[in-house]
């Protein structure tokens, strides 16, 4: 088991990531929570019933996609991933972009789209001027579309927020079927 940072000393369960290697679609987070160091996979806490709503609506369901996040142990008290533990995980997620090849990602928040912007030629500004649109980049050699959203956790505090991740999932939907993606 990994002790590559100092996450590794408490948490209970790293947190890998789940879903089908045979998808072309992946969903990056930013890290796991409480419930997901308990049980040792992803967005099992209730943003994750928020997210697994919403993957309906796109008619997708979590065997039919890969999540992870950028960082695989939980933060104390879920405090932000911190630069040092993003640049020390993040080669495990390249290696699971590299063995899955996805066609299309989905960034959930600013910490995942600003650490898959910096991979690529784009430059991440803020998740508000981002979300909701299409982006075409090359990406650890590969040619993906990355379709950057709020972190299904925003809509837990704002009606707001989650009315916009409600608008940005029927368009990855839409995204998906053109490419035909959405099976
Ligand atoms: N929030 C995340 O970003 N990832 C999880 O796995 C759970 C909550």
């Amino acid at each position: 088991m990994c002790t590559k940072c100092d996450l590794h000393k408490k948490r209970t369960k790293a947190v890998p990531g789940i879903g089908n290697s045979e998808t072309k679609i992946v969903l990056i987070g930013e890290a796991p929570g409480k419930s997901e160091d308990l049980k040792g996979e992803p967005f099992v806490g209730s943003a994750g019933k928020f997210l697994d709503e919403l993957l309906t609506k796109t008619g997708l369901k979590r065997e039919d996609v890969f999540i992870t996040n950028i960082v695989k142990c939980r933060p104390p008290e879920n405090r932000d991933p911190l630069p040092k533990e993003i640049e020390t995980c993040t080669p495990y997620l390249n290696r699971q972009i590299g063995i899955i090849q996805p066609k299309f990602i989905i960034t959930l928040g600013k910490h995942s789209t600003s650490y898959i912007f910096s991979r690529t030629n784009l430059q991440f500004r803020s998740i508000t001027q981002t979300r909701g649109k299409t982006c075409e980049v090359s990406l650890l050699g590969m040619k993906i579309t990355v379709f950057p959203t709020f972190h299904p956790a925003a809509a837990l505090y704002s009606a707001e927020y989650k009315a916009q991740l409600e608008k940005d999932f029927q368009q990855i939907g839409t995204e998906l079927s053109k490419r035909n993606l959405e099976k």
